[in-house]
Order: structure tokens, then C-alpha cells, then sequence
């Protein structure tokens, strides 16, 4: 078996936010995916011996992109980001956006705008390596509040990375929020035994002290109810057995944001 090219060093910071390194051992090239926290940035460059070339931004919220010109400044590195917010995005210097490869060395990532948390909001999916990073757009269990973005927006997004990502693939998201997302799944598809046993897996998990990141897409389809809004279960849940998967999607979300 070869070496993945592709190494992701993941990190907790600030209150629940996932950060991660990840490096091309082809190149020695390395970028980080988000700027929540510099100090812990710099500790984990430190831990792993690699030299930041890239930040490889989400989104423009504060726990995202806060850090981006301190860690500049730090460094010298490059800031790529989402093209259709470039005005929030702190130190931009490559803009990106739906289909666009960023080429980390020999690690491509596609490019997928997914706006609904923010309206410039991007995902990285390096196609080799299996690996997302979904910043806030989908979370394990859950996906991100719609600030600014409609539900047929953010269903839009969802159901772009439910097609288009195989089932194996890692999904990196930005915050530990599971243990919370499968307590409201299971009062929409309190049936669901991959969500029940998901469920477990994860307060097994907790209980340890240890993340429930990364997840698979797969699994995601399983048991996640924002990517089932045509799951008939679901539907009859919420009282909208052969509705459309808009209003079922926008009513879980309704839900949640109540829960
Ligand atoms: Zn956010
Ligand atoms: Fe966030």
C-alpha cells in the first residue's frame, strides 16, 4: 500500500471548532482549513514540523476567517477563499468557486460553492485523498443555521454534496455539535437504526473525551434527517408524508432551530 499524499492533522480550538492541517508530502505544501484560533495554529505547524504556504478558507464568520492576517503576517502564506464573498474574506489572494481545483501540490481539492449558512460559503473536496472539508454547510447529524440563505438554497447545497461526494469519503466538519444534532434526529426518525446506532457510537465517543469528526458521507446519508427530507419516516413525522423536499428540509430546520 502507498502513503496517502494527502495528511490531515486535525485539532480542536476556541469552545467546539475543528481546525485542520493538511499536508502534501509530494510537494511539502501545507494549508490550513480555517483561521479559528492563531496560537493553536501555530502550535500544531510547530507539533508537526510543516511550514504554512495556504489558508483555505470556508466562509467569512469570525471563527473562520479571524485569524487570517495575523496568521499571514506570521508566516507568509497565501489566502484562498471563497470568490463570491472576496470582499469579507480578511487578505484574500485566490479566489475559488464552483469547480474550480485548487491544487495543493499534487492534491487537487474541487471547489463547491454551497451557499445557506453564508451566501459565499465553499467546500474543498480533495477527489484523491476522499476528504471534504464542509466548514458550516453540513455537520455530522446536522447542518449550519441559514443566516443568509433560503432552505431551497441550503437544500440545494446539501443535496450538491449528497450526489456528488461517494459514500467513503471523510467529511471534516468545522464544529463538534453531534452529540446535540443526533438527540434532535432522533425525535424526527426516532425509528432510524443507523441513527440509533450512530447515536451510541457517539455518546460512547463523548463519554471518552474523543471527537465524532470525521464522519463518512455515507454514513451521513444513513442517518443524517437534513440529508433525508424524502425519507418517508421523516416525512410522517413531521406531518408531511409526499411533500416537497424543500418544505420537508425547511421544516426540519425549523425544528432544530427550536430544539
Ligand atoms: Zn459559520
Ligand atoms: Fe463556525
Amino acid at each position: 500500500m502507498t502513503e496517502p499524499r494527502l495528511q490531515v492533522h486535525m485539532f480542536g480550538c476556541l469552545r467546539d471548532n475543528y481546525c485542520y492541517l493538511v499536508h502534501d508530502t509530494d510537494s511539502g505544501l501545507t494549508g490550513v482549513v480555517d483561521t479559528p484560533a492563531v496560537a493553536a495554529i501555530m502550535q500544531a505547524l510547530d507539533e508537526t514540523g510543516w511550514r504554512l504556504d495556504f489558508i483555505l478558507n470556508t466562509h467569512h464568520h469570525w471563527d473562520h476567517a479571524g485569524g487570517n492576517l495575523e496568521l499571514k503576517q506570521q508566516t507568509g502564506c497565501k489566502v484562498v477563499g471563497p470568490r463570491a464573498d472576496a470582499g469579507r474574506i480578511p487578505g484574500i489572494d485566490i479566489e475559488v468557486g464552483e469547480g474550480d481545483v485548487f491544487e495543493l501540490g499534487s492534491s487537487g481539492a474541487i471547489v463547491y460553492d454551497t451557499p445557506g449558512h453564508t451566501s459565499g460559503h465553499i467546500v474543498y473536496h480533495f477527489t484523491d485523498a476522499g476528504v471534504a472539508f464542509v466548514g458550516d454547510t453540513l455537520f455530522s447529524l446536522g447542518c449550519g443555521r441559514l443566516f443568509e440563505g433560503t432552505a431551497g438554497q441550503m437544500w440545494a447545497s446539501l443535496s450538491k454534496l449528497r450526489d456528488r461526494l461517494p459514500d467513503e469519503t471523510l467529511i471534516y466538519c468545522a464544529h463538534e455539535y453531534t452529540q446535540g444534532n443526533a438527540r434532535f434526529a432522533l425525535t424526527v426518525e426516532p425509528d432510524n437504526p443507523d441513527l440509533q446506532a450512530r447515536a451510541r457510537q457517539i455518546d460512547e465517543l463523548r463519554d471518552r473525551g474523543e471527537p465524532t469528526v470525521p464522519s463518512t458521507m455515507g454514513a451521513e446519508k444513513a442517518a443524517n434527517p437534513f440529508l433525508r427530507p424524502d425519507s418517508p419516516a421523516l416525512q410522517a413525522t413531521l406531518g408531511l408524508t409526499g411533500s416537497d423536499v424543500v418544505a420537508v428540509f425547511a421544516e426540519t430546520r425549523r425544528r432544530k432551530d427550536r430544539f
